[in-house]
């Protein structure tokens, strides 16, 4: 007999050799027949593999992230089988499972294919999968495996055995087809039910650009049709809500080929918007006792040598840049905290001075490949809302505390509800690994875990995930599509510090080492207002939105009146535009509507005799007539409910 713990920390007894599906059968027929893939000893293995030790099972459905990799890494096998049988004589070289469905990279030779093949290979992999066919591994010789894809003439999986060690190969079988592969199938083809091809792009092989490129098919599937619908409304909404097309639409930034690839340019209500998000962040940094610094956008090549960043970012990155002195380089900056460790050591410290908190808006740029651009959220040029905090390592849980407070306040005010955070910490077993005493990274491992737990965030540990220099904290927001995006780290570092012979004088005299915080609650401000465009779909928090009024007069005869509102409104700091123009008042709403104007105000005769204006909210419509002062009054109240200060 074989003990098996289950999740739930329950025990279970059976024969040794009874399987995973056999184990969720004895729990109830009806979870079994969700239970799609499994894990053994943290080991993936198959729904069939028969067990023969005592161990820690876990059985997996579609609503695990696990259930999902199996799914769609099976799925990957049909969508390979259905182009071999399609187009005979291609290569297959890899195909994962990944976020959000699979791919399969094809060396597709003198053949060709394009979207408009898609349908047939959707067909295919559909008819595979009613044939449901079971996955079964098969282990494998090295030898055999080499001979088998060399007799195909597949020189990638030939490279791909070669770096294999013998006795570690196997083989996945299904129906007719045969592939390469380590395992974690469903139990059946049958399962998979709604199969979308999503796109073709070009992938070379090993990611390398001096090797072949390949053809990547983008594909992803479900175990009932109603998900895929669901899942493709979704992509239509995402499309509307692509920053990108927001951003042109709505004004706020564009690139310029003769600028730069990947350096964005702010129009003015994008510059507007940014604007008052740093004057956001900066007012609640301001109570949280940060000081605001300002450092160059270059630096000598010794600083970067010198923090290590040259090391990482140098040769694949912006190069030197020369002066008319023979030697002297200066780089692009790819981070402050270099800057920031030299404003430190401007001073003499003791440890009565620490906590010191240097935050800036600081821009950095690295070179990211052209094919990696994207929008905003890639981009060769951006501005970190940064800022780095030097305490001494006894204050490190308090400062940690005091940060997730304020990143908290961030997504609060910026309508993130949805998030949740990972903790990395180092790897137990691989202390040589890791950078800074012991004892000071016991002390902030604990720190940090302390410090989510007091703040009741939604946290899970992940161990060997810390950086060589210091563990870290990381928020994942889920914006309003539930699309996970990472915003916002608190990183310790330990490194830096080391680097820069950072001291301070201790209450014993002696000179130590203070322990250095980074942290940057937006990341970049290119990169969270792409978020916060998909996020909202361009209809900003009314507070932070570039322009809150409309102010539309149904002629010009009505000029002066509409003026008159407008006075009144910017005396109360309210943003608004008269829409003066010779239009429809028709065409006016619909304008403001597509630009996501909050509120419309109407005047005509009426409301001029009156002393009143026709308010019309943004995606609600009339909400009737009120003077201007209430209004105005309407505005203040709304835009206090969202804003709410920061408090210590
Ligand atoms: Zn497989
Ligand atoms: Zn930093």
């Amino acid at each position: 007999m074989i003990a098996i713990t289950l999740p739930d920390g329950s025990v279970k007894h059976f024969e040794a050799g009874i399987t995973p599906m056999e184990v969720a059968k004895s729990i109830s027929e009806g979870f079994a027949r969700n239970v799609i893939s499994a894990s053994f000893n943290d080991v993936t293995i198959e729904t069939s593999t028969a067990l023969t030790e005592d161990g820690n099972l876990i059985l997996y459905t579609w609503n695990n992230d696990e259930g999902k990799k199996a799914f769609w890494h099976s799925s990957a096998h049909i969508l390979a089988q259905a182009l071999e049988e399609l187009y005979p004589g291609i290569k297959l070289t890899i195909g994962p499972a990944i976020e959000n469905g699979f791919y399969y990279d094809v060396d597709f030779g003198d053949k060709t294919i394009t979207e408009k093949d898609l349908k047939e290979v959707e067909d295919k992999m559909l008819s595979i999968a009613r044939g449901k066919h079971e996955f079964t591994m098969r282990e494998s010789s090295k030898e055999d495996a080499l001979d088998y894809y060399k007799k195909q003439g597949n020189e990638y999986k030939v490279e791909l055995i070669e770096n294999l060690e013998d006795g570690t190969i196997t083989f996945c079988d299904h129906d007719t087809f045969t592939d390469l592969c380590r395992g974690g199938h469903i139990p059946n083809t049958g399962i998979v039910k709604a199969i979308k091809l999503t796109n073709i792009a070009g992938a070379y092989w090993r990611g390398d650009e001096k090797n072949t490129q390949l053809t990547r098919i983008y594909g992803i599937s479900f175990p009932k049709q109603k998900d895929l619908t669901e899942y493709l409304q979704l992509l239509e909404e995402a499309k509307k809500r692509d920053h990108r097309k927001l951003g042109r639409e709505l004004e706020l930034f564009t690139f310029s080929q003769k600028v730069g690839q990947g350096l964005p340019l702010w129009l003015p209500k994008g510059a507007a918007l940014r604007e008052r998000l740093e004057n956001f962040l900066k007012k609640a940094q301001k109570k949280a006792g940060y000081e605001m610094v300002i450092s160059p956008h270059i630096g000598q090549k010794e600083l970067y040598v010198t923090s290590g960043h040259y090391a990482k970012y140098g040769a694949d990155s912006f190069q030197p840049i020369k002066t008319p002195s023979e030697g002297e380089e200066f780089l692009l900056k790819p981070m402050n905290c270099p800057h920031h460790c030299e404003i430190f050591n401007s001073s003499a410290w003791s440890y009565k001075d620490l906590p010191k908190r240097f935050a800036e808006f600081g821009t950095v740029y690295r070179y990211e490949q052209s094919g990696e651009l994207h929008g905003l959220t890639r981009v060769r040029g951006f501005t970190q809302d940064d800022a780095h905090i030097f305490c001494t390592p006894d204050q490190l849980d308090g400062e940690f505390k005091k940060v997730i407070d304020l990143v908290l306040y961030v997504f609060g005010s910026l309508g993130f509800e949805n998030f949740y955070t990972q903790v990395s910490l180092r790897d137990p077993n691989k202390p040589e690994k890791y950078i800074g005493s012991l004892e000071n990274w016991e002390k902030a491992e604990r720190a940090i875990i302390d410090a989510a737990e007091s703040k009741g965030l939604d946290y899970k540990v992940e161990y060997g995930e810390a950086a060589f220099y210091g563990p870290k904290l990381d928020f994942m927001v889920k914006d309003a599509l539930g699309r996970s995006w990472q915003l916002g780290t608190i990183q310790v570092d330990y490194n830096l510090p080391e680097r820069f012979e950072l001291e301070y004088k201790g209450s014993d005299n002696e000179m130590h080492r203070p322990v250095m915080i980074h942290r940057a609650p937006f990341g970049s401000m290119e990169r969270f207002v792409a978020i916060l465009l998909e996020h909202t779909g361009g209809n900003f928090p009314l507070w932070l939105t570039p322009q809150q009024v409309s102010i539309l007069s149904l002629s010009e005869k009505y000029e002066k009146y509409s003026q008159k509102v407008l006075d009144l409104l910017e005396n109360d700091e309210i943003r608004a535009l008269v829409d003066h123009r010779n239009e429809t008042i028709g065409k006016k709403i619909r304008e403001a509507e597509m630009n996501k104007i909050p509120y419309m105000l109407i005047v005509g005769e009426q409301e001029e005799k009156d002393g009143m204006v026709s308010v019309r909210k943004h995606g609600e419509g009339d909400l009737g007539t009120m003077t201007p002062e209430s209004f105005s009054e309407l505005i203040r109240q709304e835009t206090k409910k969202e804003s709410k200060e920061f408090i210590v």
